[in-house]
């Protein structure tokens, strides 16, 4: 997961990426603590064009997350397909004035490369990541799980919330009737 300098020949490098799980420890990680599990492969198509030391990326990828619905906490499939931007800038020289490293230490969007080399993996992974929704949910249209007896309102219906209210009238309906 890494690009050299010199195959960006003429300025510019179209480059298709499949890649597998083990590329992404993090997403192996995420889907054993009961996260987001994403499915093999993930399809990067990135364009890398360069100018002078500066190399852009205009990438794309699609995968398919299965995530897991907060409301009826199911797990349903999802299709990520986003597209990012990237830009890498030479690593600056321990001789180079303190300032100038902070600056491009505090810009987020850029991502420092060293030996003319291009190292892909933990952007990538980031984009992946940055892309899985925060709160999902498998339809807008899910009705959730019981809050009183926990069934999947989707599948079944139960009287749950119905019967709080019933019950309360009946019993004082009662009470009126006894003190009448
Ligand atoms: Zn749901
Ligand atoms: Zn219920």
């Amino acid at each position: 997961m890494r690009l050299e300098l010199k195959d960006i020949k003429r300025g510019w490098l179209e480059q298709a990426y499949s890649c597998s799980l083990s590329d992404f420890p993090e997403l192996i990680e995420l889907a054993v603590e009961d996260g987001p599990e994403f499915s093999e492969p993930l399809a990067f198509q990135l364009r890398f064009q360069q100018t002078g030391k500066f190399v852009t990326v205009d990438g794309h990828f699609d995968a398919v997350v299965r995530l897991k619905c907060g409301r009826c906490l199911q797990r349903f499939e999802q299709i990520l397909s986003e597209s990012f931007a990237l830009t890498f800038v030479p690593e600056l020289k321990k001789c180079e004035t303190e300032e100038e490293v902070e600056l491009e230490v505090d810009d987020m969007s850029l991502i420092a490369y060293k030996d003319d080399i291009l190292e892909l993996q933990e952007p990538l992974q980031e984009q992946l990541l940055m892309s899985v929704p925060m709160n999902p949910v498998c339809s807008i249209s899910c009705q959730g799980l019981c809050p009183e007896c926990g069934l999947n309102l989707n599948r079944e219906k139960c009287d749950c919330v119905k019967k709080p209210f019933n019950n309360k009238f009946t019993a004082l309906a009662d009470m009126n009737f006894r003190e009448s």
